[in-house]
């Protein structure tokens, strides 16, 4: 008998030991799936490439850049919801293959709302497969000009460069796009692999932002001083694969954007890094 109620109370205990994780499985999935009206902006770890996602506070879904690989489509399924499987727009920076490649399969899989890029042309498979894929499905295509804005509701998203009237350098990373997203108080820079000889076309427009996505994956071809010190960024993010071939990033960038107090973080050591901000204070997770 007393052996009967012991294996009783004990797999009662186990019971309920499973419920509550299920529960909290359940609960926490839906915590943090559930509109919290604040903004995310995650930087995905897809290796030697770069690829962002924001969701709005008002739970708007921008795209810049999806990778070197595929890859980029789980990590969007595990952040995005279930009932809200649509990117509004979608940003490709530069036509290389760290930043495109995965956006062949993302819009195989996603509707997506406006596909913004320079309009440079660029002899490469995967490009003009993309961009023929974003005609063939009827994409609405837009040219980022300078001093054109997106809006989101209560965040924008304001493009510096290129300049499409002007001639387009043959080099991919020099008509990267440059834009500034801001919600409230809180702003972030993104610059695709942007070099140091085109920072003269957009640098007047550089205020001092929170978050900068460091430019060419912390490539000494980029980041310039006069870049770092009119951005005065306090946390810079890199994407970068693990002893990738470039040596990146090299070391007089990071000590540049450390001179002005920058924390960085990088794709290669800390995985996906994730800004959470009300528009007044943000955290990195
Ligand atoms: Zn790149």
């Amino acid at each position: 008998m007393f052996n009967i109620v012991v294996y009783l109370r004990r797999h009662r205990i186990e019971w309920i030991a499973t419920g509550v994780a299920v529960l909290s499985v359940v609960l926490g999935l839906f915590i943090h799936l559930y509109p919290d009206n604040l903004t995310h902006i995650w930087f995905f770890n897809v290796g030697q490439g770069d690829a962002s996602l924001i969701k709005t506070a008002s739970n708007q879904y921008i795209l810049i850049d999806g990778g070197p690989t595929d890859e980029v489509v789980g990590m969007l399924d595990a952040v995005m919801p279930m009932w809200h499987r649509k990117l509004d727009a979608v940003i490709l920076t530069h036509s290389h293959s760290d930043h495109a490649t995965g956006l062949l399969s993302v819009i195989d899989r996603y509707p997506i709302g406006a596909f913004w890029y320079s309009g440079a042309e660029y002899n490469s498979e995967t490009y003009k497969a993309l961009i023929s894929e974003v005609s063939r499905q009827e994409i609405p295509i837009q040219l980022a000009n300078q001093n054109d804005t997106l809006l989101f509701k209560e965040s924008k998203l304001e493009i510096l460069f290129p300049v499409i009237e002007k001639p387009f350098s043959n080099d991919p990373n020099a008509v990267s796009i440059v834009n500034t997203f801001h919600y409230k108080n809180f702003s972030m820079l993104f610059t695709g692999d942007i070099p140091t000889s085109e920072e003269p076309g957009f640098i007047a427009s550089i205020q001092d932002v929170d978050v900068i996505k460091v430019p060419h994956h912390g490539s000494r071809s980029a980041s310039s001083n006069s870049l770092v010190s009119a951005a005065k960024p306090e946390v810079g993010v890199i994407g970068l694969g693990a002893d990738n071939s470039f040596g990146h990033p090299h070391q007089e960038v990071v000590d540049r954007y450390q001179a002005v107090g920058t924390k960085l973080y990088r794709t290669d050591q800390d995985g996906t890094i994730e800004i959470v901000t009300d528009g007044q204070y943000y955290k990195v997770l």
